[in-house]
């Protein structure tokens, strides 16, 4: 019988064609906000596909009666129940390195659009002045670039972040300083407090844990310069938005950009009436190559996984454990 899978997001590619063409796919970019048909369905699936947005619960994932593979379009797995899936011997696949590089290009544009305050600039040029003082920026040169999460985003964001002359400290107390991530970017290990204090741009790249919400704070914010950037490209509620918002009105720190909210999408904020803060709308991996990567490789483990084969991206086992 020809093997069935439920892709409940816009996730397209010539992967995803390729297995379109094998296998029976079901394919409905809004099926993730209808979670009741989600649950009604999900025991006709071999595999799911998904990106950040369905809620993969350990209740659909008990409902997925037959499911072998949980495939996540992209790195957080925040929004999969991955010990769920665990227990009932679900691989989940997902796609650690792909969209890596295009997320710390994202974050050196967010860090050259802080210093140099291009978005403003660009808006006050289009409505007719010329105001060239308004516009003073700052260099990266010399300046301490605080990572804090030097994981496989944030050690690019470092190396890259070196050409410019940075000096780099990292706070991830996970790391030995004789790992590659911070041996090659030549980052001094600190703690966060040091991170805070010293930091001119600092940039989160952390998964979102219990640990890590809300991480960045009122307090933590009161430790940073008053000169300093923070960017958040990694998960919305690390940072605490209403602290952020009070600490920008209060010039507490100089600027910040997000990539990533606490609710997505955001309702109406107080942030989107700030100069200070540049805000995108989680696209830091939307690029033509990042997701012609992921969409590539997931589609390849989800055939692997379907075939019999050991899926060879994942973030428990490589094959199924299914006993039924
Ligand atoms: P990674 O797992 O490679 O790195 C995370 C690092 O954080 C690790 O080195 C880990 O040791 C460290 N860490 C974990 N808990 C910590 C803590 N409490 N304090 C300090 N350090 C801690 O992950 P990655 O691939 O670099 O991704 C980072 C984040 O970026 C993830 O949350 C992911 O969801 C997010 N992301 C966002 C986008 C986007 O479109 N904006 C795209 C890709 C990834």
């Amino acid at each position: 019988m020809t093997k069935r899978i439920l892709i409940t997001e816009n996730v397209t590619g010539a992967g995803i064609d390729g297995l379109k063409k094998k296998y029976d796919c079901r394919w409905e970019k809004d099926l993730w906000q209808k979670p009741e048909e989600l649950l009604r369905i999900a025991d006709q699936y071999d595999a799911m596909i998904v990106r950040n947005q369905t809620k993969v619960t350990a209740e659909l994932l008990k409902a997925a009666s037959r499911c072998q593979v949980v495939g996540r379009a992209g790195v957080g797995i925040d929004n999969v129940d991955v010990r769920a899936a665990t227990e009932l011997g679900i691989v989940v696949a997902f796609t650690p390195e792909e969209n890596a590089i295009s997320v710390a290009e994202q974050v050196l544009g967010m860090m050259l659009c802080l210093a140099r305050r291009f978005v403003g600039a660009d808006a006050s040029v289009k409505s007719g002045k010329w105001d060239r003082m308004a516009f003073m920026g700052v260099e990266l040169y010399g300046k301490t670039l605080g990572v804090i999460g030097l994981g496989k985003i944030g050690a690019r964001v470092a190396m890259r972040a070196r050409a410019f002359g940075m000096r780099i400290i990292a706070y991830d107390p996970y790391l030995t300083r004789h790992h590659i991530h911070v041996t090659e970017s030549q980052a001094e290990l600190v703690d966060l407090e040091t991170l805070l204090k010293t930091s001119d741009f600092m940039t989160i790249h952390l998964p979102l844990t219990a640990e890590t919400q809300h991480l960045i704070n009122r307090d933590s914010l009161s430790r940073m310069k008053p000169t300093a950037y923070l960017i958040n490209t990694s998960r919305g509620p690390i940072v605490n938005e209403a602290d952020l918002c009070d600490a920008l009105n209060r010039k507490v720190i100089a600027g910040a950009a997000l990539d990533v909210r606490e609710e997505e999408p955001p309702k109406a904020s107080p942030l989107n009436g700030l100069q200070s803060i540049l805000l995108t709308p989680h696209v830091a991996a939307f690029t033509v190559e990042a997701q012609d990567k992921v969409q590539e490789s997931l589609s390849e483990d989800v055939d692997r996984v379907l075939e019999g084969k050991p899926a060879l991206r994942y973030a428990n086992f490589a094959r199924p454990r299914r006993t039924a």
